[in-house]
C-alpha cells in the first residue's frame, strides 16, 4: 500500500494537505522529522501513516491521557490497531496491552513519557521491533516553552538504551526559534527533515470587539448559535463562575473548567464538552491542552490573554476541521491594566534576579504585542502572521478588521507633531505624558516635567483620545516611533526617513460609537463563511440535523465523541452531495473504508429516508 492509498483507505481524505506529505515520504525513507506545523494542519497523518507503512511499532509520546485516548479511539474507528499505556490503566490491564503489542497486535502504541522509565516497558521495548519513536507536542522538551515536562528530557536516553535506534520524528506547534532548536538538539535528530508550514490558518475567522458589554455580547453569540459547539476564556476562576451563571440566568446552559475544581468535575465538564452533551464550556486557560475535538466552532476570549502565543493557541483550537469558525476576543482597556498587575504580582521565586528581569522584560514584550492586537485597526490576521515572523501580502479581506468599515483619514500634519513631541521629551516618557502634552491637559505633572514648555503641547487639542491612540498605534506599526520592552514603554524615536521624504501617514479610525455604547456590529459576512454548514440552505440544511442526530444516537451507543464518528465536514459533504447510490457514499470526504462499512448503510439509508419524506427536495451546497 502506498502512503497516498493508505490516506484515501483509512482515513477518506484525497490527498494530503501541505508539508504532510514531505514529513511522510521523509519517514518512510528513514529519515528522522521535525514538523511544525499549527494547530489543526494535521500532524497525527504524518506520523500515522507512515506507522502503518513501516514494519514494526511506532511509539508515540504524549503528553496528556486525554489526548491519546482521544487519538487511540480514533485510530480504532478507522480501523487501524492501536493502545495506550497509561496511569489510567490498572497492572493487569498494562501486562495484557505489552503482551498483545510483544505479539505485533499493534502498530501504534501511545506512552506518556514517564513511562518510559518503568522497567517492565523498557524490557518490553528492548524485545520488541520498534521501527519509529514519534514526539507528539515536543515542545514540552523546551524549557522555553510554557508547557515544559521534565520527563521529556528523558526520552534521548530511552532511545540510546534501544538495541536499535530508530526512525525520530517530533510534532509541535509552537513555532519560535529556541523551541524548535531545543527539540532538534535534545532529541539529537540526526540529519532531520524540517518542515514548517504557514501560520495561518485561512477557515478562522479572527474579530476584536472593543465593548464594556461583554455578558451581553457572549449571551447574545451563544443564543444565536444554537447547536454549535464553542469555548469561552475566561481569565480567572471567578470570571468563569460569574460568565456561567450569567449564561444560566439567560437560560443557556454551559459546562465550566477551572483549577478549582475537583478532578472528577473536572472530568465531567470536559466528557461532556466532548461528547456533545454541552455544546459550550466557560474555562480558564487550564482547559483545552489535549482537547482534539474537531469541531469547535467559535473561541471567545472574554478577557484579553497575556501573549499572542497564548492567543494563537487557545483561539486555534476552533476549527480543527477546516470549516469556518470564529474566535473573538473581547477587549476592554482594563484588560491591559489587570495583567499588567498580574504580571507584576507573579511569583518567580526560583529564579535568580537577573533570571527574573529577563523574564519579567519579556512577559512585558509579549503584553504589549497582545494589547497592540486588541488596537490595531489593520488586518488581525496579517498581525497574527507578522507575529510568528511570516511576511503576508496584503490584507487578507476576511477578519473583523478587515470587513469593518473604517474611515481613512490622512493625518500625516498630526504625526509629525506627535514625533516632535517624542523628541521633545528626548525618550524618556511614556505614552501617557505624550498624549497628554498634545492634547493640552493641565495637570501637574506634566508642569512638574516642563512639559508645558514644549512647542508641541496642546497641538493636537482638537483630536480625541480614539484618534491619538490610533495614530501612535500607527506610528509604532511604521516604526516612525519606538516603545521600550520593559515595564516603564517609555517611547523614543525610530526611523523617520520616510516622513521626511514625503511619505503620508494615513490612518483607519473606527467608526465613532453608536450612543450609549453600541451593540456589537454587525460584519458582512467573510469569504470563510460561504463553505461549511452555513453554506447549506433549505433542504441541506434539514437534512443535517437528521444526520447529526443519527451521529449521535451512533456516538452514544458506541460511548465515542460524535466528532469520532464523522467530523463535520463529512456530514456537511453529505448533506451538499446526498448520494443516490450506496456506492456514492465513497466519495464523501472523509469515508474511509472502515468507516464506510461501519457507517455507510445507516447514513445512507437517513439520507433516503429524507429523499421519501420530501419528494421534491433539492440538495445543494458548498
Ligand atoms: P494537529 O495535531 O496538527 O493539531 P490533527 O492531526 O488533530 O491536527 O488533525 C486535525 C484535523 O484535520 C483532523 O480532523 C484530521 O482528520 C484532519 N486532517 C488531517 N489531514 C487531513 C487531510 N490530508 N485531508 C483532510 N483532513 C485532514
Ligand atoms: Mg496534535
Amino acid at each position: 500500500m502506498t502512503a497516498q492509498e493508505a490516506l484515501k483507505n483509512y482515513f477518506g481524505y484525497d490527498s494530503f494537505r501541505p508539508g504532510q506529505d514531505t514529513v511522510v515520504s521523509a519517514l518512510l525513507s528513514g529519515r528522522d522529522a521535525l514538523a511544525i506545523m499549527p494547530t489543526g494542519a494535521g500532524k497525527s497523518l504524518c506520523y500515522q501513516i507512515p506507522a502503518l507503512l513501516l514494519p514494526g511499532l511506532t511509539l508515540v509520546i504524549s503528553p496528556l491521557i486525554s489526548l491519546m485516548q482521544d487519538q487511540v479511539k480514533g485510530l480504532s474507528a478507522a480501523g487501524i490497531p492501536a493502545a495506550y499505556i497509561n496511569s489510567a490503566l490498572t497492572e493487569n490491564q498494562i501486562a495484557k496491552a505489552l503482551q498483545l503489542a510483544a505479539q505485533g497486535s499493534y502498530k501504534i502504541i501511545y506512552v506518556a513519557p514517564e513511562r518510559l522509565e518503568s522497567p517492565t516497558f523498557q524490557s518490553f521495548a528492548a524485545a520488541a521491533e520498534i521501527s519509529m519513536l514519534t514526539v507528539d507536542e515536543a515542545h514540552c522538551i523546551s524549557q522555553w516553552g510554557q508547557d515544559f515536562r521534565p520527563s521529556y528530557l528523558r526520552i534521548l536516553n530511552f532511545i540510546d538504551s534501544l538495541p536499535r535506534r530508530p526512525i525520530v520524528s517530533a510534532f509541535t506547534a509552537t513555532a519560535t526559534r529556541e523551541v524548535k532548536d531545543d527539540i532538534a538538539q535534545t532529541l539529537r535528530l540526526r540529519d532531520p527533515e524540517i518542515v514548517i508550514t504557514g501560520f495561518d490558518r485561512p477557515n478562522l475567522y479572527y474579530r476584536v470587539e472593543t465593548t464594556r458589554r461583554k455578558d451581553a455580547f457572549v449571551a447574545d453569540y451563544v443564543r444565536s448559535h444554537p447547536g454549535e459547539s464553542g469555548i469561552i476564556y475566561c481569565a480567572t476562576r471567578k470570571n468563569v463562575d460569574a460568565v456561567q451563571e450569567m449564561l444560566r440566568g439567560e437560560d443557556i446552559s454551559a459546562a465550566r473548567y477551572h483549577a478549582g475544581m475537583t478532578n472528577e468535575e473536572r472530568r465531567q465538564s470536559q466528557n461532556d464538552f466532548i461528547y456533545d452533551a454541552a455544546p459550550v464550556i466557560v474555562a480558564t486557560n487550564a482547559f483545552g491542552m489535549g482537547i482534539d475535538k474537531s469541531n469547535v466552532r467559535y473561541v471567545i476570549h472574554y478577557n484579553m490573554p497575556q501573549s499572542m502565543e497564548n492567543y494563537y493557541q487557545e483561539a486555534g483550537r476552533a476549527g480543527r476541521d477546516g470549516l469556518p469558525s470564529q474566535c473573538i476576543l473581547l477587549f476592554s482597556p482594563q484588560d491591559i491594566v489587570i495583567n499588567r498587575f498580574l504580571l507584576d504580582h507573579k511569583e518567580n521565586d526560583d529564579l535568580d534576579d537577573e533570571a527574573a528581569d529577563l523574564l519579567r522584560a519579556r512577559d512585558n514584550q509579549r503584553l504589549q504585542a497582545m494589547a497592540n492586537y486588541c488596537q490595531t485597526t489593520g488586518c488581525l490576521r496579517n498581525y497574527i502572521l507578522r507575529y510568528f515572523g511570516e511576511e503576508p501580502d496584503g490584507p487578507c479581506g476576511s477578519c473583523g478588521n478587515c470587513d469593518r468599515e473604517f474611515e481613512e483619514v490622512d493625518m500625516t500634519a498630526q504625526a509629525k507633531w506627535m514625533i516632535n513631541c517624542v523628541a521633545e521629551t528626548r525618550g524618556r516618557y511614556g505614552k501617557g505624558v505624550v498624549l497628554n502634552t498634545l492634547r493640552g491637559a493641565n495637570m501637574a505633572r506634566l508642569r512638574e516635567l516642563g512639559a508645558m514648555d514644549y512647542r508641541s503641547y496642546g497641538q493636537l487639542k482638537d483630536c480625541t483620545r480614539d484618534e491619538l491612540d490610533c495614530l501612535l498605534a500607527q506610528l509604532l506599526e511604521e516604526g516612525y516611533l519606538v516603545q521600550t520592552d520593559d515595564q516603564y514603554a517609555v517611547l523614543h524615536m525610530g526611523n523617520i526617513t520616510p516622513l521626511k521624504q514625503g511619505a503620508q501617514v494615513v490612518v483607519k479610525l473606527p467608526p465613532k460609537p453608536e450612543p450609549a455604547e453600541a451593540a456589537p456590529k454587525k460584519h458582512k459576512a467573510g469569504k470563510a463563511a460561504q463553505k461549511g454548514k452555513a453554506a447549506l440552505a433549505g433542504d441541506s440544511a434539514d437534512l443535517f440535523e437528521q444526520l447529526r442526530a443519527l451521529r449521535m444516537r451512533l456516538a452514544q451507543a458506541e460511548k465515542l465523541p460524535p466528532y469520532l464518528v464523522f467530523g463535520d465536514k463529512t456530514l456537511v459533504d453529505m448533506c451538499a452531495k446526498a448520494p443516490r447510490q450506496l456506492e456514492d457514499m465513497k466519495e464523501i470526504y472523509g469515508m474511509g473504508e472502515r468507516k464506510f462499512a461501519k457507517y455507510g448503510k445507516q447514513f445512507f439509508a437517513a439520507i433516503e429516508d429524507y429523499r421519501r419524506e420530501h419528494p421534491e427536495a433539492e440538495f445543494t451546497g458548498a
